[in-house]
């Protein structure tokens, strides 16, 4: 958007009004990629029956799908995968050639990732129409850029990539190896982010906690993050997807030290079950996760935990999904999301035998949320009665009656929200401002508070 938006282009979110259309894809999971196709055939009926001229594929769909696409598409023009950002002003018609030749490419790599890439852990080759290499693609702080998201939050990311072999996940064949941004360059994005306004940074990766191995930092993550409290302007700090076995004493211990830094760690765990998790070839199990989680909370008072768990992974027994629920209830988790198996051709587990049948994952999704449900509910009713810091993000999206807003316990987008119903008469408070708020009510993820 910023490429296109510097070469002149006018945005819009509204499909009705664009002359081209770019359809912005994910290809992790059958649900995604089934969205991402419907979005397309939807879009390309703009071509036929309104104004729009053009029509671009772009994002993972094209790493995974770049020929098919194409073949059977026809309405698409041009497809753009997630290394060629560079080509996206010649894609929509705008410039006849790539206007950059791609400077923000790194090639930086792990050994971890090296030996991987030896084993074939990026290879496409049962792909049919993957042909292009894979992406090193990675922005810097010159890159143009529009904010998708309202001007006091942003998302930074800090890392591209992943070399771990989760048997799942396609990720890696369609990201690329695991590469990080230069420390320089991502306290430069922030600090001019947070010049123009914002006041909450996210920092995203396929995995933040891996930050700056590629680049030769030891501590890349927690020295991020201690750059990054001194950004002036900013006020909440923090990072998504922690790798279990990465999160190490000196995180916890800027995490603790940081006030900006919010007490907040998101670690997918996927599974309990240490005979699944070796099947998903990630490590771990039960006890060894419940002594992390009671270090963590230990080292750091008041922390928010999220994970999220794959139910229904090629033969996962009743009795592996039980432990996965007795680990669920032990651990008690703030915030959890369970995603059903999807399987991927090219992930390792798509030729592991024993599939479940698609109702019993989903009867196994369910369950877990179920317990998740109890949990959560009982969590946010113990926080009746105190008080935080809240940033208002504007009116409810269920009702003008009330505005919403956000604590440190909860990431853009993804936890629960904090409806606000009262507030001092007179000072109508505003998007994007931090209040301090006492809350009110609970209910199964959300809360309701005042402004105080
Ligand atoms: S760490 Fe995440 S992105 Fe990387 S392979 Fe595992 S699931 Fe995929």
């Amino acid at each position: 958007m910023g490429m296109l938006a510097q070469a002149g282009a006018q945005l819009t979110p509204v499909a009705d009004d664009a002359d081209v259309i770019v359809v912005n894809t994910c290809s992790f999971i059958s649900t995604a990629q089934q969205e991402s196709v419907d979005t397309i055939l939807e879009m390309a009926r703009h071509k036929t029956e309104g104004k729009a001229q053009r029509l671009v594929v772009a994002g993972c769909m094209v790493e995974r799908f770049r020929d098919e696409i194409r073949k059977n598409i026809p309405e698409v023009d041009a497809v753009v995968g997630t290394g060629e950002l560079d080509k996206i002003l010649a894609a929509a018609g705008i410039a006849s050639e790539p206007v950059a030749p791609s400077p923000f490419n790194i090639l930086t790599s792990r050994p971890e990732g090296d030996h991987r890439r030896a084993q074939g852990r990026f290879a496409r080759d049962s792909w049919d129409g993957a042909v292009a290499d894979l992406p090193n693609y990675l922005y810097d702080e010159t890159t143009p850029r529009v904010l998708a998201t309202p001007g006091y939050t942003a998302y930074i990311k800090i890392a591209e990539g992943c070399d771990h072999p989760c048997s799942f996940c396609i990720i890696p064949q369609l990201r690329g190896q695991f590469r990080s941004r230069r420390f320089e360059s991502v306290i430069a994005e922030a600090e001019r982010l947070a010049r123009s306004g914002v006041r909450e940074i996210t920092l995203i990766g396929q995995d933040t906690t891996c930050y700056g191995e590629d680049l030769g930092l030891k501590d890349g993550l927690p020295l991020l993050l201690e750059k990054l409290s001194a950004v002036e302007g900013l006020r909440w700090i923090r990072f998504l997807y922690a790798y279990p076995n990465k999160i190490t004493g000196r995180l916890l211990e800027t995490i603790t030290r940081h006030e900006k830094v919010c007490s907040y760690i998101d670690v997918p765990l996927q599974h309990a079950s240490a005979g699944v998790l070796k099947r998903m070839k990630r490590g771990g199990g039960a006890d060894l996760f419940l002594r992390s989680i009671e270090k963590m909370r230990r080292a750091i008072p008041g922390l928010t935990m999220r994970t999220s768990f794959i139910v229904g992974f090629p033969g996962e027994s009743e009795k592996e999904f039980e432990e996965l629920c007795d680990f669920v209830e032990e651990a008690q988790f703030d915030w959890m999301g369970a995603f059903s198996y999807s399987d991927q051709e090219g992930a390792g587990a798509f030729d592991l035998g024993k599939k479940l049948p698609v109702r019993e994952i989903e009867r196994r999704r369910k369950h877990l949320m179920s317990i998740q449900k109890k949990i959560s509910r009982a969590k946010k009713k113990a926080l009746i009665g105190r008080e935080f810091d809240l940033l208002l993000t504007g009116s409810s999206e269920e009702t003008d009656l009330l505005l919403e807003g956000r604590t440190a316990m909860h990431a853009p987008e993804i936890d629960g929200k904090v409806f606000v119903n009262e507030y001092p008469e007179g000072n109508e408070p505003q998007e994007g401002e931090f209040y301090r708020c006492r809350v009110t009510e609970a209910h199964d993820y959300d809360l309701v508070a005042s402004l105080v």
